[in-house]
């Protein structure tokens, strides 16, 4: 639209130029011509007119002469031929007598025609008057060629008619002086009589027409001796301009024709010329604006391509659950989506400017500055940190950090960054743990006791008899629990296992040891780097801590529920892991059978014959 305006008004400006310009070139031109036109008839005129003059001034003396006298034909002759020689424009000059025969003449011999037939003739007879008389043209009947007579009367002392004085111009004078004019096509110079006849015209045409009709004389003449008009040509209907003169002194007019088209020639090349001119000008302005017109078209395209790309990033970082952020590499924040409004409750235009690292839980300040401390160009750094929300509560988030910029300086680096709340998915990761947690624990722990379960014990009981060299074990069994099962039910047995079973538990706790349900009503206690000695210390407190929490057995000769231990110790001798259990064991019997309630030390079942003094502690103890 405005490249179009543009155009429109450039070229305007161009046309208004060009046709201004060659308005007045054209008025210039045709200023120009009319003054060459009018200086020229002037010039034409004075010549005209100094010509007829230089012969008048010879006829008067001539006339003045044969007044008085009657000279001699030999002695006039010579002057006459010495008058003709002196103005070339005259081809002779004769006296004519009375009787219109030849009396003088400057010609070498008198013409023997009658010029009494002649039209000057007979005015110059027939009339008083002295002045010179300019005939039309006729045709000499000396030279057979277009001759113009100026003609004077010869007037007798009385006053008589005495004959005529004739000089004679040959039409070819003024014809050769004319053509010597460039007059160009359509030009003439012609020289007439006042009274309209034609008598010489260049280029030739027209001798001797009467244009006493024409505007010039009707009209113009009239107006001013001297003037200038434009007219279309009686000659050849062409348009032209006429420069004219009257001269004063005879009945003499001088014409100068220029055809129009002659006189605007060379403004008509300086026209094409600009029209040319101009016309590049057009051409340069219409390519130069087809050129803008694109370029506009371009930068409209890429702007309008800029605003959709623009539209649509911020359509998804508006609205994606995700927090887009961009940051410099000291943690100063650049950009927050919207997003952060919904997620965390704060606004994006607030944390603009600020640290995001002073929004990191300080406890994981450590990992988000390690994740922007070594920026990758290739890789996304991904760390899960705590931040708190608007309301103050905390959330989990997980961001992915990746490098935005290039640059090595660091204060010029920039990350973009990805936040997702995680929350959910922390508690559920949370939920899940804890879960496993329970899940070790019931697949390593008894679910009635609390105590670590069988399998749990065999593999610990494996890797501590090889790792220690120093290792004991008690075995213990409850007394009697049948029956208690069957005097209180097999509820109340359990909780009468729980009971025992965390007496059996506090023996290990705190120790590197461990108490397990071995199964049913038997408990295991193992203790590293305890010796046996030591360890039926333990079986014995064991025992005695059961006893006495006193819960009654009804189907025990002792009262209360008690209960046996076998003690058995690594020594040299034990095989392995299953033989140390199989001394408990027998320990373990030993003492049921020596009548429950007591500990027995596998030792001193082995070396009882040897060393007389059985290693047991009885009830009774
Ligand atoms: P002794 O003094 O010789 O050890 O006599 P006892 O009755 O304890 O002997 P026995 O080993 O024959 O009996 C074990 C009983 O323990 C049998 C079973 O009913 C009971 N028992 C085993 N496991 C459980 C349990 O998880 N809960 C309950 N309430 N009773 C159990
Ligand atoms: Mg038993
Ligand atoms: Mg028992």
């Amino acid at each position: 639209m405005i490249a179009a305006f543009l155009v429109l008004a450039t070229s305007a400006c161009v046309l208004e130029i060009v046709v201004w310009k060659a308005l007045g070139a054209k008025a210039a031109t045709l200023d120009h011509g009319q003054t060459t036109t009018q200086n020229l008839a002037h010039s034409l005129a004075e010549h005209a007119s100094h010509t007829i003059q230089s012969v008048d001034i010879a006829m008067s003396g001539i006339v003045e002469l044969l007044k008085y006298r009657t000279p001699l034909p030999e002695r006039l002759n010579s002057f006459l031929a010495d008058t003709v020689s002196a103005l070339p424009q005259l081809y002779e000059i004769s006296v004519l007598d009375a009787d219109g025969a030849w009396q003088y003449s400057s010609l070498a011999e008198l013409p023997r025609y009658d010029t009494a037939d002649r039209d000057y003739f007979i005015y110059h007879r027939d009339a008083p008057d002295t002045a010179l008389k300019i005939s039309r043209p006729v045709k000499s009947r000396l030279t057979g060629r277009m001759t113009i007579v100026l003609s004077k009367r010869v007037t007798r002392q009385d006053g008589g008619f005495g004959g005529v004085l004739i000089a004679t111009i040959d039409c070819d004078y003024f014809n050769a002086f004319y053509n010597g004019f460039q007059f160009g096509p359509g030009g003439a110079i012609g020289l007439l009589r006042n009274d309209g006849i034609v008598l010489i015209r260049a280029p030739s045409a027209n001798i001797g027409a009467d244009l006493s009709k024409t505007e010039l004389f009707t009209k113009q003449i009239g107006l001013s001796p001297v003037g200038y008009y434009r007219t279309i040509s009686s000659f050849d209907g062409k348009v032209k301009y006429l420069g004219y003169e009257e001269t004063p002194q005879y009945p003499l007019v001088v014409t100068v024709a220029r055809s129009e088209s002659e006189i605007l020639s060379s403004w008509r090349a300086a026209l094409r010329t600009d029209a040319l001119v101009g016309a590049m000008m057009l051409g340069l302005i219409v390519v130069s604006a087809a050129l803008l017109w694109s370029q506009f078209r371009f930068r409209r395209k890429t702007e309008r391509e800029l605003f959709e790309r623009e539209r649509r990033y911020r359509l998804l970082s508006d609205n994606i659950a995700d927090i887009v952020i961009l940051l410099e590499g000291h943690g100063t924040l650049l950009y927050v989506s919207p997003s952060v409004e919904p997620v965390l409750g704060l606004h994006g235009n607030d944390l603009i400017g600020k640290s995001c690292f002073d929004l990191v839980h300080p406890d994981d300040k450590e990992r988000v500055l390690a994740a922007t401390a070594q920026p990758s160009a290739d890789s996304t750094n991904t760390v899960a940190f705590r931040i708190a929300r608007a309301d103050r509560s905390i959330a989990w988030v997980e961001i992915r950090l990746k490098l935005a910029s290039e640059q090595d300086d660091r204060g010029q680096t920039k990350f973009v960054g990805v936040l997702r709340d995680i929350t959910q998915r922390k508690m559920m990761e949370d939920e899940l743990t804890s879960l496993n947690t329970r899940l070790a624990q019931l697949a390593t722990t008894d679910g009635l006791t609390g105590l670590s379960n069988r399998r749990t014990f065999d593999g610990f009981i494996r890797r501590e008899y090889e790792a220690c060299d120093v290792i004991s074990i008690l075995l213990i069994d409850i007394d009697y629990f049948k029956g208690y099962n069957d005097a209180y039910g097999h509820q109340a047995g359990d909780e009468c296992l729980k009971a025992v079973a965390k007496v059996i538990a506090e023996a290990t706790f705190n120790t590197s040891g461990m108490s397990a349900r071995y199964g049913g009503e038997e408990f295991v206690i193992v203790l590293p780097d305890v010796s046996e000695a030591d360890a039926l210390r333990i079986a014995e407190a064991v025992r005695l801590t059961v006893r006495a929490l006193g819960i009654p057995n009804a189907a025990s000769r002792h009262g209360s529920v008690t209960v046996s231990v076998g003690v058995s110790a690594k020594t040299e001798s034990t095989l392995d892991a299953t033989a140390l259990i199989g001394d408990a064991d027998i320990a373990l019997y030993e003492a049921k059978r020596h009548g429950r309630n007591r500990s027995f030390a596998s030792s001193a079942l082995k070396h009882s014959f040897v060393e007389q003094v059985p290693l047991q502690f009885s009830p009774d103890q």
